[in-house]
């Protein structure tokens, strides 16, 4: 019962400073005292995500933004309803918001860039109406 939580140097692992993305909604999410001992292990930002870890759905939904984008010309973007409805048919409402949490994902692994207005935002705070599109790279 000795432990000094305020000292982060006796835990390597847990710096206070740390983000990580989320394994299922693909949001940043901050160290939390409470992961101090096992930071390391920590891959969703609550027991929501936990419980709704992806499955081969999420995986299909990823696989199948990227396909759309590769099918457009240069700077195209997709409504994340678009694979939506590739993946889910008629029942694709159901999909709206794994197939937003697919692209954030897409977003953290660098392949995807989140777009409103045309201007590229944050994955983790932005709402309404978003757009996709290929990250653009060494600018
Ligand atoms: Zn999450």
């Amino acid at each position: 019962m000795t432990q000094n939580l305020q000292t982060p140097t006796t835990r390597p692992a847990g710096r206070p400073t740390s983000h990580r993305t989320c394994a299922t909604c693909g949001r940043t999410f901050a160290w939390r005292r409470s992961w101090a001992e096992n930071w390391d292990e920590v891959r969703y930002c609550s027991q929501a995500c936990r419980r709704e870890r992806p499955t081969a759905v999420d995986r299909t939904l990823e696989a199948t933004i990227l396909d759309l984008l590769a099918r457009r010309g240069r700077g195209a973007s997709i409504c994340p309803s678009e694979a939506a409805q590739v993946v889910g048919g008629d029942g694709w409402r159901l999909l709206m918001e794994r197939s937003r949490r697919a692209a954030r994902r897409l977003v953290a692994v660098g392949s995807v860039e989140i777009t409103q207005q045309g201007r590229v935002v944050d994955p983790s705070t932005a709402r309404g109406p978003i757009r996709i599109r290929l990250a653009r790279r060494g600018r």
